[in-house]
């Protein structure tokens, strides 16, 4: 029987943040597979704990992936880790799970620290539908084409983004989205220069402009307004009463009805006009 990987957030800056569960799952998993094993050794120190460590980072998801692939199908069991946060989020992680999935290793994910829930629940902002939307491109023609491909976007987006590319973001994120859209900017969560700065994109612009950022940023950005629906006028009432009367011959009562139903007219107004054509 196959073993079983587990995917074990680790804290995003406090290590208050460390869950009884994620460290019996350290401990008893047979390895860890770590993104940087020199990270996960001081939280294994920490810890207490002395495990074998084989790495698994973004440049040998591959070569790594089927090493650690064929040890689970033998029997053992892995703790995948990153530096901080959920593995598998803008992380190393989604491959190797989708390989255990694949040949039907069974994967437990522990919950834990992941930046973009601890951001989007201090923000301010709506929390009921949003999109992650990761880390956008260093390219500004790609970092642009993703930007616009969300105008239009009424849910909360959420974005990861390094200090030294803020700036040009938050520039072409008011270009795409307008000065006035609110933002919060989630700055060194759970650490001890923790900030959330909810302003708008222009405000933010000017603000990092005179101090330049410094620390790890989660950005939130409320959605764009819904679009109203176009509102229906009597004679477009008119006009649908008068083809359900001919395509499904109705009767004027009915078709009158069924057309303020559909476009929330009055249904009276409707009727008078309907027999005074
Ligand atoms: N897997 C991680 C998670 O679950 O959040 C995310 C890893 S991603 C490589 C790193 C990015 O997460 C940073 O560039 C920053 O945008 C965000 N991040 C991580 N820790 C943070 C913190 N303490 N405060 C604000 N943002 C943080």
């Amino acid at each position: 029987m196959s073993g079983t990987l587990y995917l074990v957030p680790t804290p995003i800056g406090n290590l208050g943040d460390i869950s009884r569960r994620m460290a019996d799952t350290l401990a008893q998993a047979d390895f860890i597979a770590a993104e940087d094993t020199r990270v996960t050794m001081k939280l294994l120190n920490h810890l207490e704990l002395r495990k074998p460590m084989v790495s698994y980072y973004r440049h040998n998801t591959e070569h790594s992936g089927k090493a650690i692939l064929e040890r689970l199908l033998a029997g053992e069991s892995c703790a995948l880790v990153t530096d901080a946060g959920t593995p598998a989020i803008s992380d190393p992680g989604e491959e190797l799970v989708a390989l255990c999935a694949g040949h039907g290793v069974p994967v437990v994910s522990v919950p834990g620290p992941c930046a973009l829930v601890t951001a989007l629940a201090a923000s301010g902002q709506p929390t009921g539908r949003f999109t992650f939307e990761g880390f956008l491109a260093m390219n500004k023609k790609n970092r642009r084409r993703h930007l616009e491909s969300l105008a239009g976007e009424e849910r909360t987006m959420i974005f990861y983004e390094a200090p030294h590319k803020l700036t040009a973001t938050l520039a072409d994120m008011a270009e795409v989205f307008g000065p006035d859209r609110p933002i919060s900017l989630c700055r060194e969560l759970t650490k001890l220069h923790e900030e959330v700065v909810r302003t708008t994109l222009g405000e933010a612009m000017e603000r990092y402009n005179q101090t330049p950022p410094k620390g790890e940023f989660v950005l939130v950005i409320r959605g764009a307004e819904p679009k109203e629906a176009p509102v229906a006028t009597l004679d477009d009432g008119l006009e649908r009463v008068n083809r359900l009367r001919e395509q499904e011959g109705l009767s004027l009562r009915d078709a009158v009805k069924r057309a303020a139903k559909e476009l929330g007219l009055s249904r009276n107004e409707l009727y008078q006009l309907a027999v005074e054509q």
